[in-house]
């Protein structure tokens, strides 16, 4: 995607990467050990379909094994060669100490396009896929755990986990080989909507600092702020939907890889999802208008801009044109590391995606906890919580009868306060702990350091200074 004259994207993650140690003391060479990938293990298969063999590629790359196991997703593109993997693995490595998910960077991809395979062909490759990183250890509980990523989601990992389970029979951890599965495979409740719902707490963050608000020149609340998003796929579409229809945000464009949709007044995001979820395209929807140059809405006005699709879409050719003053980055590396430069000289203000899309990792560390402890989260608190609410509520029902102190309980305070907190309540309300905990230690780098002027070097500064404390304490 990065147009010619630019780096690479893995290119793009060392520059930024370089320009955040610059500012820090390292032991010497312990800046190398960090930046390299520890090894990529390239694979290539035959799987039999449609009466001959096709040969398909597959990489899994360890960025650093810091932590074990090391975690990152595993992608379905035809855009996959070993240094987008490689850079992604690094991302998740610098992601994963930000917001303190205990584990080591790595990705994982299959230079396929998903759509060309129907489903019980897809399951032959992926189980194919997953036997060969499994036999080698590149897909184990306690040390490498995939989750889904662009072009895969949890049909695939119910399918790689079944096939760990094959091939270690007698492991009882072996379903926390992988996260990112249906329910009813050992999923946690909000993994599907999680780096979606990351990106909104992420900016609910970013809206409860005075001090970033006035760098980006935005004032007041979420609501009514127009948001433009490239992609409604699992994350744009979850991320969209949460700040329309829970924040009053109005989404005033939607660009697809088939063109934008447009409406100033907000587009209904449900709807818009259906519609391509039923025709495959934006192409013929009714309630909005329709754009056939849909990176042209890249550059429209608008107050905040969040790419959620590719890497390298704000690059040299358009980053001078683009309006929003603060972009929020739900995908990996959609901004490169030239684009950067002149974005920040404009003043425009950039969430990074190594915080801005960690609701995934971070729910997937949940999910993670509760297979190795083979307990769903709240079933041992809730009745409890619930009958000392019980107690309150009744205390306070005794004296709100009495008519001398005139008392009233407001409307559904009971039934609110009754309900304890469920699988669900507690997901979100670790990520959103999770998200706020890591703003505020990128906020105060990004605020109290005269040498740091942008987020993404503070969250640079931030995670790597923690990926160092671990080389540290083993001695290294
Ligand atoms: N693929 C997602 C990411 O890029 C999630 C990774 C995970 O949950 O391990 O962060």
């Amino acid at each position: 995607m990065n147009p010619a004259n630019e780096p690479s994207f893995r290119d793009s993650v060392d520059l930024m990467f370089n320009r955040a140690v610059a500012l820090m003391d390292l032991p010497p060479g312990l800046e190398e050990k960090i930046r390299v990938c520890n090894a990529t293990y390239t694979v290539r298969f035959g799987v039999r379909l449609r009466g001959r063999i096709h040969t398909f590629t597959g990489y899994r790359s360890v960025h650093s094994e810091h932590m074990e196991p090391v975690k990152g997703g595993i992608r379905y593109s035809m855009a996959v060669n070993q240094n987008e993997v490689e850079a992604l693995a690094a991302l998740m490595t610098y992601k994963c100490a930000l917001v303190e998910a205990p584990f080591g960077g790595s990705k994982g991809g299959l230079c396929i396009d998903p759509r060309d395979y129907d489903e019980h062909e897809l399951e032959l490759i992926t189980r194919r896929f997953a036997y060969e990183l499994i036999k080698r250890d590149m897909i184990n509980p306690a040390q490498n755990v995939p989750a889904p990523d662009m072009g895969t989601g949890e049909r695939e990992m119910a399918w790689i986990a079944d096939q760990y389970k094959r091939m270690n029979t007698t492991d009882i951890n072996g379903v926390a080989c992988v996260t990112g599965k249906p329910i009813n495979a050992g999923g946690i409740q909000g993994r599907t909507e999680a780096t979606g719902r990351g990106v909104q707490y992420a900016l609910h963050a970013f809206f409860r600092d005075p001090e970033g608000m006035k760098k980006a020149g935005l004032t007041g609340k979420l609501e009514g702020k127009r948001v433009i998003i490239q992609g409604l796929g699992n994350v744009g579409y979850h991320a969209a939907k949460f700040l329309s229809e829970e924040d009053g945000a109005k989404i005033t464009a939607i660009i697809e890889r088939d063109g934008a949709l447009h409406d100033q007044d907000g587009l209904n995001v449900e709807a818009v999802h259906k519609w391509i979820e039923k025709h495959g395209t934006i192409k013929g929807y009714a309630d909005a208008k329709f754009e056939e140059d849909g990176a042209k809405f890249l550059e429209a006005e608008c107050d905040i801009l969040i790419p959620a699709a590719l890497e390298g879409v704000i690059n040299l050719s358009n980053a001078e044109r683009i309006q929003a003053p603060l972009i929020i980055e739900a995908a990996n590396g959609p901004v490169t590391a030239g684009a950067d430069e002149v974005l920040r000289k404009k003043g425009i203000v950039i969430v990074p995606d190594m915080y801005a899309n960690a609701g995934g990792v971070t729910v997937s560390y949940f999910e993670w906890v509760k297979n190795l402890s083979h307990i769903r989260f709240g079933r041992m608190q809730r009745r409890a919580e619930e009958s000392r609410h019980q107690l309150v509520v009744d205390e306070l029902e005794r004296l709100s009868a009495d008519k001398e102190l005139g008392w009233t309980l407001s409307p559904n305070f009971k039934e609110k306060y009754l309900r304890g907190a469920g699988e669900l309540e507690l997901v979100r309300s670790g990520l959103d702990d999770t998200m706020r905990t890591a703003y505020e230690a990128m906020a105060h780098v990004w605020h109290s350091r005269d040498d740091v002027d942008d987020l993404r070097t503070a969250a640079y500064l931030v995670s790597i200074a923690k990926v160092a404390a671990s080389y540290h304490a083993k001695g290294l």
